[in-house]
């Protein structure tokens, strides 16, 4: 399906004609599942990257993504012919590469940690577009591959894709993994949806030219309005929730009308709606408020012709674009608005409509919190503030910047925490005050009975590490504490205050050669009462019963309390 022609589009020399040859020649000899020639995958990859509208330097990488890891061309060599941009987008790509994903519940910290691993969203696009045509060819690879492969698909990419606005991505990725994740669903789900879907277009060619001719008839030409059949995959998540009924789905064909200003767009709203009766709470303006992932449409569901339930989104065309290409369709504006100009990806933040864009990123990382700790480390920006480092076996952790082995060692476990001695980060030795950054590889080393030490509370930078730090140092003080028997006595004296009262007190102590070692007096003020608290040296039981007795003799004493300290 993919030719070279579009290649021609850049000039001779240009960095995506040079980045063609190199992985030409990189690639040379080597072979697909399928027996395809291998430049074939990065060739698909690019050009899918321009078909969303990214710059050449994306292009470029894409060309060049599987160079630096499968070939003896090395990222030094890109960076030397390519410069620093595209070397860093190569470089990205091959760490997303070797990420492992293993468990359902690592499903929302991996996706977490591709978005913040990928700094330029540019390197996650350009995945997406790989992950997109591996997803094409998957039924190349081995059969015991293929389920995982797509189960990823579905848990990690589709769902990232979906949070940056790429909705008809994020659909394709989830319909091709589909047959591969639950087989027998799909083939169930096909069978009940076949007829339903016939009825539902025949009823729909009924249902457009009635819809065409009302929106004339007040002035509206829409550009476009078209029945839009569900996704499978979405539709069989759906029918989870309905009890597989697929009556219970008012959205398995909507009507799609597409216009050409926001104005329009409520205008057609009124006209659907004095057409055919609204179906009451089932209104949606997603224009007025966007979707967390920039998604904007006006939803309605009205009783339609012959008394049927239909679905209708209302949108403009550019809505339209930006609802399926997401934050591409975003670079592609640009792309044409500045032209020749380089963009620097989304962390320059330089017009308004790019502010915007950076506002919903926000959003999207906020969606992205499912855990209350994260929810709290979201208000600074972005993910500036958080590193994300490796388990030895790959699992990721999330930390915040600055955080040491320590911090590492508490998140695995608190165990692993209180037992840590040292640390080895990305194989070296390293004290385990070591700052660690995103990308480490780490590992602690123990030892049996090893105990927490104070100084730990300077460095350490999770909550999370500080406190299981206090609670074994309270405990060793604890131990260390009953061994050494009493450390002294507290005597609490509740007297009617009055002056000279406190020197009585303490000249009993003195008599008994008891060491006051803290005093304090506090008054009620509702009640004439005062309370002295008084510590001392430790003090014998029989020598703590006089002095209560002696206390309790000082005119004005109501009440002695004694405890001993430990
Ligand atoms: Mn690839």
């Amino acid at each position: 399906m993919t030719g070279t022609e579009w290649l021609k589009t850049y000039p001779e020399g240009s960095v995506v004609r040079r980045a063609y040859d190199l992985a030409t020649l990189a690639h040379e000899g080597a072979k697909r599942e399928n027996g395809e020639p291998y430049i074939i995958h990065p060739l698909a990859v690019a050009e899918t990257v321009r078909g969303w509208g990214l710059d050449e330097a994306s292009v470029a990488a894409a060309l060049l993504h599987d160079v630096a890891e499968d070939t003896a061309v090395t990222l030094a060599d890109i960076r030397k012919d390519f410069g620093q941009e595209i070397a860093f987008l190569v470089d990205g790509l091959t760490k997303l590469k070797n990420l492992k994903y293993q468990k359902e519940r690592d499903a929302e910290n991996m996706r977490r940690f591709i978005l913040a691993f990928s700094e330029d969203l540019r390197v996650l696009i350009i995945k997406l577009a790989d992950r997109l045509h591996n997803m094409r060819t998957l039924h190349f690879l081995p059969k015991e591959r293929q389920a995982p492969f797509a189960m990823e698909t579905a848990d990690i990419y589709a769902p990232l894709a979906y949070r940056l606005g790429m909705q008809k991505l994020s659909g394709e990725l989830e319909d091709m993994a589909f047959p591969y994740i639950y087989p027998e669903e799909y083939k169930w789900l096909m069978k009940e949806v076949k007829e339903t879907y016939e009825d539902r277009q025949e009823y729909m060619n009924r249902v457009l030219p009635v819809v065409k001719r009302a929106l004339e008839d007040h002035g509206i030409s829409p550009f476009a309005v078209d029945a839009r059949a569900k996704r499978y995959y979405s539709l069989y998540k759906k029918l989870l929730r309905h009890n597989m009924n697929l009556n219970e789905i008012y959205d398995l064909v909507a009507l799609r009308i597409i216009v050409g200003t926001v104005e329009e767009c409520y205008a057609a709203l009124g006209v659907i709606h004095s057409l055919w009766q609204p179906m009451p709470g089932r209104f949606k303006d997603y224009i007025a408020r966007p979707k967390a992932n920039g998604y904007r449409s006006l939803h309605t569901t009205v009783f339609c012709l012959e008394g049927k339930i239909l679905e209708i989104q209302i949108k403009t065309q550019e809505m339209h674009e930006e609802n399926e290409l997401g934050i591409a369709a975003h670079w592609a504006y640009e792309q044409v608005k500045k032209s020749s100009k380089k963009l620097a990806g989304w962390s320059g933040v330089k017009d308004k409509k790019e502010l915007v864009w950076v506002q919903q990123l926000q959003n999207w990382q906020k969606a992205f919190a499912t855990q209350k700790e994260f929810l709290e480390a979201v208000k600074v920006d972005f993910f500036k503030d958080r590193i994300f480092v490796f388990t030895p076996g790959n699992d990721v952790m999330d930390l915040p910047s600055g955080a040491t082995p320590v911090d590492f060692a508490y998140q695995v476990h608190s165990q692993i925490g209180d037992t840590c001695v040292g640390a080895k980060v990305n194989g070296k030795i390293v004290p385990i005050t070591t700052e660690l950054h995103s990308g480490d590889i780490v590992e602690i080393v123990t030892q049996k009975g090893k105990k927490p030490s104070e100084d730990w509370l300077q460095f350490a930078k999770t909550e999370m590490a500080k406190k299981h730090i206090r609670n074994a140092l309270k405990e060793s003080v604890g131990t260390l504490r009953k061994r050494a028997g009493p450390v002294g006595a507290e005597f609490k004296i509740v007297n009617a205050d009055r002056p000279g009262y406190l020197k009585e007190v303490t000249a009993i102590f003195a008599r008994n050669k008891v060491n006051i070692t803290f005093l304090n007096s506090q008054t009620d003020p509702r009640q004439a009462f005062s309370t002295v608290t008084l510590r001392t040296s430790p003090v014998l039981p029989g020598k703590a019963e006089k002095l209560v007795v002696s206390l309790k003799k000082i005119p004005s004493t109501k009440e002695v309390n004694f405890r001993i300290l430990f």
